[in-house]
């Protein structure tokens, strides 16, 4: 099996190697491993790998840039893959996202909302929507010389969870985050704690919005121990990407 192709024998064996990390996460915090969505981030890597790992049984995938999304997900379009987006998005680019995102993870106000849903209606599609939120401590925007991951600050998540409900093409999923820069392990922990707390409180009116998209390749212990629905995992599977990415 992949003698000829020694990338997809790579590939195959860190995704194993994943497995076995995400299952002992899962033993660690009680949990099954069917409670939870590996979702492997493939942004700045070729279709090809793309291709390499929908052979290896992935099913969804994620990217943060819509231009390589589009591309990839036209090319391989054949294969069954979710199309999960889950970088900062423009406005601008909500039509064209709305036409082959399954989900879109990183939606953090109401323009941007308001455009996937035009978008998604036209496409005639149903697209989810995660409501992502700050968990920093910093003033929005974080520290300065440094590039905001992005989110909405928590106050403002039921609000636009309900604008996100009350939109036709658009269907409400749950909250995503990215652990705040530097954290640490208890950094990190309180964040997915409080993450998790939004989660509770906007199922209280949301009951389907249930997905928790939290977790990295250098996190996803903690977010699988605070109950993460949805782990978004590149590097760890697909090896380092050039900086600035
Ligand atoms: C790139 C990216 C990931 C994957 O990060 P790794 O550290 O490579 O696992 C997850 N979430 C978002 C939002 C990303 O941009």
């Amino acid at each position: 099996m992949n003698s000829g192709d020694p990338r997809a024998a790579e590939l195959s064996y860190s995704l194993t190697a994943l497995e076995a990390r995400v299952g002992a996460a899962c033993r660690a915090a009680g949990r099954g491993r069917r409670e939870i969505t590996l979702v492997v981030v493939t942004k700045t890597f070729p279709a090809d790998d793309v291709a390499r790992l929908a052979a290896a049984g992935v099913v969804d995938v994620g990217e943060n840039k819509d231009q390589e999304a589009a591309a990839k997900a036209a090319e391989l379009a054949n294969l069954g893959l979710r199309w999960h987006f889950v970088g900062q998005l423009q406005r601008n680019k909500a039509r064209s996202v709305a036409r082959y995102a399954h989900a879109v993870h990183s939606v953090d106000r109401a323009p941007l909302v308001t455009a996937l849903g035009r978008g998604a209606q036209d496409a005639q599609r149903e697209l989810g929507v995660l409501v992502q939120v700050d968990l920093s401590d910093e003033p929005a925007g974080g520290p300065p010389g440094r590039p905001a991951r992005g989110g909405a600050d928590q106050a403002d998540l039921p609000a636009l969870a309900d604008q996100v409900a009350s939109t036709s093409g658009l269907a409400l999923r749950g909250v995503m985050a990215v652990a705040p820069r530097e954290a640490g392990p208890d950094g990190t922990a309180r964040a997915f704690a409080r993450l998790a707390a939004l989660s509770a409180r906007l199922r209280a009116d949301h009951p389907g919005a249930d997905w928790v998209s939290a977790g990295m390749s250098g996190d996803l212990e903690a977010a699988v121990a605070a109950g993460a629905t949805h782990l978004r995992v590149g590097s760890a599977v697909l090896g380092r990407r050039p900086p600035l990415q």
